[in-house]
């Protein structure tokens, strides 16, 4: 059997050995991280023997595929053309340098359309994509579950397929579904978590998802509000925690904390949901 894929948003700040023993040190076995500071700003550069010693590291204890974060700053639908190419400029970057790490990950918030409507924000955020990926690379994109706070793009499985069909090397694209946005964006996987999956299947393709965010939400159902909780202490809760990592078509996929918490709280969490997997 698979290992249960279980990690947490770890500080990229002293590099990625540092990160994968701290993963380590908590009892995670993957993680994500920031590629530059989430409000934006220069990258710092690629250290060769850093990433070395991460892959060795890596090997040794069983890390498997790593999730790269956007700065939240990137919108790729952004009105001003400035900011726009900034998100290209970015984007591009970021790629270029989870190249260093071959077949990883990296996700992001496909964007705020801010009064231009969603269809031409689904334009912006599928030009940009196809600007800057190309055919030899090895990092598969996410799109983000989105919760629907103001005009984010990305609220339905409906918006994140229209983006996927203007892309013309989709098969780099994938889904990362953050439980809180969904959840506060109406996806009742609460009660209808079968129901949710089935509707995912249909519009996406369950293969195309390929992360989870695990996080509990402050908010109730559908509120479009986007504010995680530890887990249990929202308004998922644990039962539905608990399906979820144990869900036969989501067993295989990695899990990523991005909860209210310092490192310890991220050990703790992750113990708890090493206990409430089942036959392991
Ligand atoms: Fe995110
Ligand atoms: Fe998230
Ligand atoms: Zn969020």
């Amino acid at each position: 059997m698979k290992q249960f894929q279980i990690g947490c948003h770890l500080s990229a700040s002293k590099g990625f050995l540092s990160m994968g023993q701290e993963a380590i040190s908590i009892g995670a076995n993957t993680f994500q991280f920031f590629t530059r500071n989430p409000r934006g700003g220069q990258a710092k550069d690629i250290d060769v023997k850093d990433i070395d010693a991460f892959l060795a590291f890596a090997k040794e204890h069983q890390i498997e595929t790593i999730l790269a974060h956007a700065p939240y700053t990137l919108n790729a639908c952004a009105a001003d053309s400035g900011l726009r190419m900034f998100a290209r400029r970015t984007m591009a970057d970021d790629i270029r340098r989870m190249e260093f790490l071959p077949g990883n990950m990296y996700n992001f918030h496909p964007g705020s359309h801010v009064k231009q409507g969603v269809d031409v924000g689904v334009n912006y955020i599928a030009e940009l994509l196809n600007d800057v990926i190309f055919e030899q690379q090895t990092t598969t994109i996410l799109l983000e579950t989105m919760s629907g706070k103001g005009s984010e793009v990305g609220r339905s499985f409906e918006e994140l397929r229209a983006i996927i069909d203007k892309v013309k090397l989709e098969e780099k694209l994938g889904v990362c579904l953050d439980t809180c946005h969904v959840y506060d964006a109406g996806y009742d996987i609460v009660n209808r978590l079968d129901d949710v999956l089935n509707e995912f299947d249909h519009i996406l393709g369950l293969n195309r998802l390929k992360a989870i965010h695990i996080n509990d939400s402050k908010n109730p159902f559908e509120s479009h509000k986007d504010r995680h909780e530890l887990i249990g202490n929202g308004y998922i809760g644990e039962e539905a925690m608990k399906r979820i990592v144990n869900h036969p078509q989501l067993t295989h996929l990695p899990f990523y904390l991005e909860t209210p918490n310092d490192l310890q709280g991220y050990a703790r969490e992750i113990a708890l949901l090493k206990s409430w997997k089942e036959g392991i």
